[in-house]
């Protein structure tokens, strides 16, 4: 009872403003293992979420916009979602793309430098150049930056750190011809030294691994939580 309670005050203070969807693998196929499983959900569980979103009254924005939001400088009427896809498969692109499309919602996909152009991560393709320059194109995607070899980054030292986050930041900001100002901690890890190089590197918002839903205006845009979204419950 006390729990209860102790949980309805603190809703209170801190209402849920809105939901960052963090995704993998948008596939059919089935993997092997149940943590392959954990990282992929099939499209057919991506459409089901978003109507039922949709239909809840939520809006799907830009990671961009929750940054907006998060500082105050926008206000919504409605609680949002916005959907991130870590890693760069290329089933973001032949998969998830298409629904994102259909359904002209805002998505943010954070890219790993050694592991696109094609090249195989585990048994999974990632993006091709052509298609991370044809999602660049896209006014609903936006594109981010997840390091260069996916390391634990609070493991590191500062110099090391720099250099992952650097070396991914200047490759696909060379690439795409803009500035990338989004980012992804692989494996949610990062410490002081993490925020200060994103700061120095003018990246605006970043995405942790976990901290469920987003609540009230006080969370940092260097650390906005997200929820791990998977095929799982289904049936809810
Ligand atoms: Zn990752």
């Amino acid at each position: 009872m006390l729990k209860k309670i102790k949980r309805y005050i603190y809703n209170f203070f801190h209402p849920v403003i809105g939901e960052v969807w963090e995704l993998h693998r948008v596939t059919e196929n089935h993997a092997d293992t149940a943590l392959q499983r954990t990282y992929e959900i099939t499209p057919a569980r991506l459409r089901f979420l978003i109507t039922e979103y949709l239909e809840k009254g939520y809006i799907f924005i830009s990671m961009n916009q929750v940054r907006k939001v998060i500082c105050g400088e926008e206000k919504l009427a409605h609680k949002f979602v916005a959907i991130t896809l870590d890693d760069g498969y290329r089933d973001n692109y032949e998969v998830a793309y298409p629904i994102f499309k259909k359904y002209q919602i805002p998505f943010c996909v954070y890219l790993l430098q050694n592991e696109v152009s094609g090249v195989v991560q585990g048994n999974y393709p990632m993006l091709t150049y052509e298609q991370i320059k044809e999602l660049d194109k896209e006014p609903l995607c936006t594109l981010g930056c997840h390091t260069y070899s996916h390391p634990r980054l609070a493991e590191l030292n500062n110099e090391d750190q720099y250099r992952e986050i650097t070396t991914c930041h200047k490759w696909l900001e060379t690439l795409l011809n803009h500035p990338i100002v989004d980012f992804s901690y692989p494996f949610g890890s990062f410490n002081q030294d993490t925020i200060e190089i994103l700061k120095m590197m003018g990246i605006r918002q970043c995405a942790m691994a976990w901290g469920g839903e987003v609540r009230g205006r006080k969370t940092s845009p260097l650390m906005i939580p997200r929820v791990l979204v998977t095929e799982k419950d289904i049936s809810k």
